[in-house]
């Protein structure tokens, strides 16, 4: 009998324990969001998807060779206007390969740099084509892909908006 009180005791001290706990934290500022109505903007240092701004990339190969997986290529556009600044004709990046290392990003010796890390951290990818993403000029940042379907070039769907120009060195 006196066991069987004692555990409903210690049973209502518990959950008056757990009351406590809870009444505590109702009154402090929540540090959950709400997403993905409600995005936390990551650190500055943070490696998201890469962008590249073909008018700023002088087509020297430095990224392609600093690349560990591969993922980088290009072609030089020909240089008709005989200016001495080499342009890419287009520049392409598999994100189904890249380990978002920084390499190319730090190799690159464009200022600013034409290629970096944003900090978009949505990259959704549907299928293989999504994953490689292209850029020629007139391109934004962001680039699009080849859908090899329709057989035209696709803007990716479900990348958040570029928070990170400013980000960009
Ligand atoms: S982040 Fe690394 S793996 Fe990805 S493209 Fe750049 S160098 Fe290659
Ligand atoms: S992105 Fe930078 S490193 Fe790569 S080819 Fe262009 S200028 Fe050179």
């Amino acid at each position: 009998m006196v066991t069987y009180f004692k555990e409903i005791a210690t049973a209502a001290i518990n959950t008056f324990k757990g009351l406590g706990v809870t009444l505590r934290y109702l009154f402090k500022p929540a540090v959950t969001v709400q997403y993905p109505a409600e995005k936390l903007v990551p650190f500055e240092r943070f490696r998201g998807a890469l962008l590249f701004d073909a008018e700023t990339c002088i087509a020297c190969n430095l990224c392609v060779k600093a690349c560990p997986s591969s993922c980088i290529a290009l072609e030089n556009a020909t240089n008709e206007a005989k200016k001495k600044i080499a342009k890419v004709a287009w520049y392409s990046i598999d994100f189904g390969k890249c380990n978002f290392c920084r390499l190319c990003e730090e190799a690159c010796p464009t200022k600013p740099k034409a290629v970096w890390h944003s900090l978009d951290y949505e990259l959704v990818f549907e299928n293989r084509d999504e994953m490689v993403r292209l850029w020629k000029k007139n391109f934004d940042f962001v680039g699009m892909f080849f859908d090899r379907k329709s057989k035209e070039y696709k803007k990716p769907a479900g990348q958040i908006p570029i928070q990170t120009v400013a980000a960009r060195r």
